[in-house]
């Protein structure tokens, strides 16, 4: 049987951090990955430039049962730290918008780099590698493998959420907390495109492409960024922060123009252009085709703004700011970002990420019940849940 320090089960963006992290303290690590190779998340993730943190991230900006649980590991290692490992490595990079930071070329380096904070180290990967059974004895994890046996001191499950399972997804993380008598809080896919009921499809479906500046709110919760009209439902980043909010059965309320009064456009259009149809005022703030869409009922949507009064005007502006469906669902874990749920924070240590009742077991990133908004804060918390664990394990 082969003996480590640690084993951090899962080469993903927490994963390879705990490992580099231990690793740098001269602890001997063995990351498992079930995978052919590392980081694959990481690879596709914003749309292959990878989103890779926030500089705005603090930890308002998580959902957990515990909202306090992100406080420690998040001021401990912070944004800034990471962005010193990229610069460090001389990867160039951009802010997006609201403090999102892309790679300028590929997700690639973000990946090599941490396989190279791994390697110089010397914390060892094994590949295609399942976990058939875990055990501790006394005080040492024991570990049924494909590859053999193994055991360490410490064993860290970096094995992530279930979103993706093309991607390598799997329920491993939940079932090892249960094994060792931890809670694990129901899971549901975040971060996802929302589905249209039958009905809406056949209304909406056509609209497939079209996107606007919005905000779009659900239990009291609102983002204002673009939504995207989609064959199946809508997406765009609006929808995709509030369907963390979203519960099925709750409406979706869309306000098509978040920072301009549409009934004050139409009466400042008024004394611009009276002659001017309404439909052409409005089509200078909003899709066209989304317009003819939405008032394809309205009478007075052709006809001239001096020809209506302010009822009318209110009417279009109602519309318009409190556009409002009852989403179907999401199109759940095949294409979320994020899960939801997961280990229960209350049974792990805030500072280390050590289960409360078995020494040496730790949960890191994903696994856990804590999730980031859209924008490089899932991946702030992968490096931060890392790091922490990495300092100790
Ligand atoms: C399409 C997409 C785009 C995204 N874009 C961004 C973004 O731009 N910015 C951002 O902050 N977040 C983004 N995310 C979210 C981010 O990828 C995750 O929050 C993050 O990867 C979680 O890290 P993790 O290490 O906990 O899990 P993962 O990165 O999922 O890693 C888990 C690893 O464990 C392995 N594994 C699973 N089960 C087993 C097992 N039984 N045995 C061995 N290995 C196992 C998996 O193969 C995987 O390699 C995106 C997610 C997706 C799906």
């Amino acid at each position: 049987m082969k003996k480590y320090d640690v084993i951090v089960i899962g080469a993903g963006a927490a994963g390879m951090m705990c490992a580099a992290t231990a690793a740098a303290r001269g602890r001997q690590v063995l990351i498992i990955e079930h995978g052919k190779r590392p980081g694959r998340k990481i690879l596709i993730s914003g749309g292959g430039r990878c989103n890779f943190t926030n500089m705005y991230a603090d930890p308002s900006c998580y959902l957990s049962q515990n909202p306090h649980f992100v406080k420690s590991a998040l001021s401990r290692y912070t944004p800034w730290d990471f962005i010193a490992l990229v610069n460090e490595y001389q990867i160039p990079y951009h802010e997006k918008t609201l403090g999102q930071l892309f790679c300028d070329d590929s997700a690639k380096a973000i990946v090599e780099m941490l396989v190279s904070e791994c390697q110089k180290s010397g914390a060892a990967f094994e590949y295609q590698c399942e976990v058939l059974n875990i055990n501790k004895i006394d005080s040492q994890f024991h570990l049924e493998t494909s590859h053999g046996d193994f055991s360490a001191n410490s064993v860290v499950i970096a094995s992530g959420g279930l979103s993706m399972p093309k991607l390598g997804a799997t329920p491993f993380g939940y079932q090892v907390a249960e094994q060792f008598g931890l809670e694990v809080l129901p899971t549901r896919a975040a971060l996802v495109p929302l589905t249209w009921h039958a009905e809406d499809k056949e209304r909406y479906q056509l609209l497939s492409g079209v996107s606007a500046y919005s905000t779009a709110s659900a239990n009291q919760t609102f983002f204002k960024e673009n939504t995207l009209f989609t064959h199946r439902g809508l997406s765009g980043p609006a929808i995709l922060q509030i369907s963390s909010f979203w519960t099925p059965g709750d409406p979706l309320i869309i306000n098509w123009s978040p920072d301009q009064d549409i009934k004050d456009y139409l009466e400042q259009s008024l004394a611009e252009s009276p002659n001017q149809q309404v439909k052409t005022a409005l089509g200078k703030l909003l899709p066209k085709r989304f317009l003819d869409e939405l008032f394809s009922q309205n009478q007075f949507y052709e006809q001239k703004l001096n020809a209506l009064g302010s009822k009318q005007y209110q009417a279009f502006a109602n519309t318009i700011h409190e556009w409002q469906i009852l989403p179907n669902g999401t199109e759940g874990y095949r294409t979320a970002e994020v899960t939801l749920g997961g280990v229960n924070t209350d049974g792990i240590s805030s500072k280390t990420m050590e289960s409360k009742t078995t020494d040496g077991l730790y949960f890191i990133g994903e696994v856990l019940d804590v999730t980031g908004w859209l924008g490089g804060y899932n991946f702030q918390w992968s490096w931060s849940s890392g790091w922490a664990a990495g300092q100790v394990c």
